[in-house]
């Protein structure tokens, strides 16, 4: 028996294999690792971990099935809350949400409950066992807009509640960012999401792609001719910030959505496929987020040398700590207190370098980090060929545009209630077209919200 206070390993790709390919990169628990690791859950009667999870998942009851060996079982207990079990036990960031109230990690090693959770769910799918479905259908009709995991999670909790479901997405593949943003060596496409995409079908919703609403048609005519009874907006934050610096339109610079877009859902990493990506020799990516390290490991198993270019230093970092460990063990060169001033561009209109400034750090902003200030005289020029922006995002205007009624606040997100209630009647919304850019888990919590509003709202008409 293992030490109880010491979480079991798990096998990861080796990283100089890795930095070359683009398979999975975190290989998952055994079924004796996990159960090893569940036997070291306490099974706490007020269970701090669930506290920490947004949509209280019963954390203690999963592993104590699992404890039983009974896998089947941990996962009915999962997708009692959770959609997309496969995909939250790899992306979530467990180490600020449940593992950081595990009581386990007072002494020792928080339990692993992502990958108890990722193990779960893959047995699942590998042992072909699916969330159930409702008996009936109640006869009301609600669309979805946007199939990421707000949409997907909303449209399955009211499906199981006996409601005739449509999600309309305007991409050819349904997803959302799990699709199109996360890259295949975090988050596997045509297995992980596809299997948990699948179920959300098998509870009886419709996914219709390639309609975009507010060009294809529009809220108000899906309520008043089409015959739905409410509506949920779960259409993301997909517009990408720049900086405004001078050379940000040459050839080579790119923002970290597209760039990402190309590679997952477009597979031009992929020789067998036409799409066309600029590789690049020497890589700049601006920011430090999750995306920023996305974009950076992306370039790099395209053959590139790939520096993140960060205006703040490395505790600042908002990208996850896994994240930006697994990053740095492959080889990505980190410029901290960095900050881009110029973008120099040759008689071609190609990229050339990027002329930068160095930081140092002063008193706290509104946000509580210190502030980055430039240092006097410190510019310098990094040699690069490609720049990826990677500076956040925000919600494309389209929707509120063509929707009456539908108000918006000034950093374009769609104004909601707790319950996800909008300002039009029988228009719910969340996720990131609410929040602007946050996480899987909070969409996929704010679609789960959504669904038991819009279920009472139908209730009551
Ligand atoms: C590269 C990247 C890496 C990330 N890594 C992580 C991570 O490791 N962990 C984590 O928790 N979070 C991560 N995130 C954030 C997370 O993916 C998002 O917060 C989450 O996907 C938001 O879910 P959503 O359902 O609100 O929106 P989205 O996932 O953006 O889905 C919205 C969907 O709506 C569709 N849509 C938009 N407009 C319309 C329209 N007019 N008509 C029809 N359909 C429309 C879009 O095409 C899209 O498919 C990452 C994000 C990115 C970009
Ligand atoms: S807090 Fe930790 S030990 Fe207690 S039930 Fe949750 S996972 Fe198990």
């Amino acid at each position: 028996m293992a030490d109880p206070m010491t979480r079991i390993p798990v096998a990861e790709q080796d990283p100089k294999v890795r930095a070359t390919n683009f398979e999975e990169v975190c290989l998952g628990y055994s079924k004796e690792e996990a159960m090893e690791e569940a036997t070291r859950c306490l099974k706490c009667k007020n269970p701090q971990c669930r506290q920490g999870c947004p949509v209280s998942i019963d954390i203690p009851g999963f592993i104590s099935k699992l404890q039983e060996g009974d896998i089947k079982e941990a996962y009915f207990t999962i997708s009692k809350y959770s959609a997309l079990p496969a995909v939250c036990g790899r992306v979530c960031p467990q180490e600020s949400q449940c593992e950081a109230k595990c009581v386990r990690g007072i002494k020792g090693d928080a339990i692993s409950i992502g990958k108890l959770e990722r193990f779960v769910a893959d047995w699942a799918r590998e042992n072909n066992v699916k969330p159930v479905a409702a008996d009936e259908k109640n006869g009301k009709k609600v669309a979805v807009i946007g199939s990421g995991p707000a949409g997907l999670t909303c449209a399955g909790d009211l499906a199981k509640l006996g409601y005739d479901v449509t999600i309309f997405e305007a991409l050819h593949k349904a997803g959302g960012v799990l699709s199109y943003g996360i890259p295949e060596f975090r988050l596997p496409k045509n297995t992980v999401v596809a299997s948990e995409i699948e179920n959300v079908r098998a509870l009886g919703v419709k996914i219709e792609t390639n309609v975009i609403i507010g060009k294809s048609t529009t809220i108000d005519e899906l309520m008043d001719e089409e015959g739905f009874d409410a509506v949920f907006i779960g259409s993301g934050a997909g517009l990408p910030r720049f900086m405004g610096i001078p050379g940000e339109n040459a050839n080579g610079v790119f923002s970290a959505n597209e760039y990402l877009t190309r590679s997952n859902l477009m597979k031009a990493f992929d020789d067998s496929y036409a799409t066309p990506i600029v590789a690049g020799k020497k890589v700049a990516v601006v920011g430090g987020g999750n995306v920023a390290m996305d974009a950076a490991r992306t370039a790099l198993r395209l053959g590139a040398e790939v520096h993140i270019v960060y205006r703040r230093g490395e505790e600042e970092l908002p990208a996850r700590v896994e994240e930006v460990h697994h990053a740095k063990e492959e080889g990505i060169i980190f410029n901290l207190l960095t900050n881009p001033t110029e973008i120099l561009v040759g008689e071609d209109g190609c990229v050339t370098g990027m002329k930068c400034v160095e930081m140092e750090l002063g008193e706290p902003d509104e946000s509580g980090r210190r502030s980055p200030v430039v240092k006097e005289g410190s510019d310098f020029v990094l040699d690069v060929d490609t720049v990826i922006m990677s500076l956040g995002t925000s919600p494309n205007p389209l929707i509120s545009s063509t929707t009456k009624g539908l108000e918006t606040n000034r950093r374009k997100c769609i104004v909601a209630e707790d319950n996800g209630a909008t300002t039009k009647d029988g228009v719910f919304a969340g996720g990131d077209a609410v929040t602007g850019a946050a996480t899987v888990i909070l969409a996929m919590g704010a679609g789960k919200t959504a669904a038991q509003a819009i279920d009472e709202y139908l209730q009551g008409k």
